[in-house]
């Protein structure tokens, strides 16, 4: 069986189900290829919440991004009626010369964002969870909150759907051609050709797109369920941010609140430190030094939260060297975008890099500013 499309979307998880929507949005007939189901819990979109602010202390590049996002998250769940986007405020919480807080101030006055800047007393007072000692400081940001991934998964599968796309699950790709103009496309079941291919795979980034010059290590991350000690009523999402809280040693731990209600727990993870996996390998069982070390990080902190653990599950990052992302033209084919690498702080960006990729493939070039994300940028020292 061989069918002919505009483009093919490899991977439907967070990125590339946004890709398909907004590609089928603008008229152009889409297939897309997944491995799993829809919304599923082997890759990297899962989990229930993932953390949306815009005092972004990764980079102040990013805002103009975050800004485009934050409309993009409004605008499809009025196209699918869905919740999406949720604010809470957010907590950058550190050391005044930490990267989290010292990152996350700059962004906040570079791009003039609304934000307080709030000194240990200040943030007892104000959020009775945390516990800071003196010399702990805490940017405050409204804007901030987390937003459903499985959700959105799901809406904008439903979108690419209402707009014609054709979405095969169950099939993964095994190899793929590009020539000048076209592409070709293998799976188990058929072959298909398209003028343009677009990659999101994920994880398995390193095996599908062999020849990109970014290199991707894929890391191993649990996310913990813990049951507050006294109850979920102080950690409810009416009356508490998500935070992110930079240790002494420069790990971060950070957390949201409890969205669930009773019963549900409050989810808490380590940003960074995982262990290098591949999806064929990746250890899913989670063990109890693992949970200890978070509750440990929380203990002097948001004592209250560092309770029962309730759960745990594993998800996948998938690093370039310096943490930007990839998304752009493949180096030697002119006819494949990429969109991979997302460095484990990609999910807020769904929307906006939907439109990025469209724009490419629409119009081979776009208005975002995307200098960061250049697949031929040079590696870091
Ligand atoms: C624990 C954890 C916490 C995170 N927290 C945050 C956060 O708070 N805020 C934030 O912004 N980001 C966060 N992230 C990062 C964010 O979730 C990811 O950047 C984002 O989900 C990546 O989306 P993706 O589409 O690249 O990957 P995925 O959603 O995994 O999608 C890739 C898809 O490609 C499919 N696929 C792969 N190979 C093939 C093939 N050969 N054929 C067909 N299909 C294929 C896979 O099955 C998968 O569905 C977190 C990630 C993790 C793991």
């Amino acid at each position: 069986m061989s069918a002919t499309y505009d483009v093919v979307v490899v991977g439907l998880g967070g990125m590339g189900s946004a890709v398909a929507a907004e590609l089928a949005a603008r008229g152009l007939r889409v297939l897309g290829l997944e491995r799993f189901g829809p919304a599923h819990d082997a890759g990297s979109s899962h989990g229930g919440s993932r953390m949306i602010r815009q005092a972004y202390f990764e980079d102040p590049s990013y805002v103009p991004l975050l800004l485009a996002s934050y409309e993009g998250w409004r605008r499809v769940e009025r196209d699918t009626g869905q919740p999406l986007l949720t604010l809470t405020g957010g907590l950058m919480m550190g050391a005044e010369r930490s990267r989290t807080v010292a990152g996350s101030l700059r962004t906040a006055r570079q791009w003039g964002l609304e934000h307080e800047l709030l000194d240990a007393a200040a943030l007892r007072r104000r959020f009775p969870t945390f516990t800071p000692g003196p010399h702990v400081v805490g940017l405050y940001e409204p804007q901030a909150g987390f937003v459903h991934p499985e959700r959105s998964v799901g809406a904008h599968l439903a979108l690419a759907e209402r707009a014609d796309a054709q979405l095969a699950f169950f099939e993964p790709v095994t190899s793929w051609q590009a020539s000048a103009s076209s592409v070709q496309v293998h799976t188990a079941r058929a072959s298909y050709s398209a003028g343009h291919l677009v990659l999101c795979p994920g994880a398995w980034a390193p095996e599908l797109i062999e020849d990109l010059g970014v290199p991707l290590k894929v890391e191993r991350y649990a996310q913990f369920w813990l049951d507050p000690v006294g109850g979920v009523t102080p950690y409810l999402p009416d009356r508490h941010p998500v935070f992110v809280w930079e240790l002494e040693d420069g790990r971060q731990v950070y957390g949201f609140p409890a969205l669930d209600g009773p019963g549900g727990g409050c989810k808490t993870a380590f940003f960074r430190g995982g262990a290098l996996c591949t999806p064929a390998t990746i250890d899913r069982r989670v063990y109890e030094y693992e949970v200890e070390a978070v509750r440990d990080s929380l203990r002097s902190r948001l004592p209250t939260l560092a309770g029962p653990m309730l759960r745990a599950v594993t998800c996948m990052y998938t690093c370039t060297p310096d943490h930007h992302f990839v998304v752009g033209r493949h180096p030697d084919h002119p006819q494949v975008t990429v969109a991979c690498g997302f460095s484990g702080h990609g999910f807020k960006f769904v929307p906006v890099v939907g439109e990025i990729v469209a724009d490419l493939v629409t119009e081979g070039s776009t208005g975002h500013p995307t200098a960061l994300f250049d697949p031929s940028r040079p590696r870091p020292a």
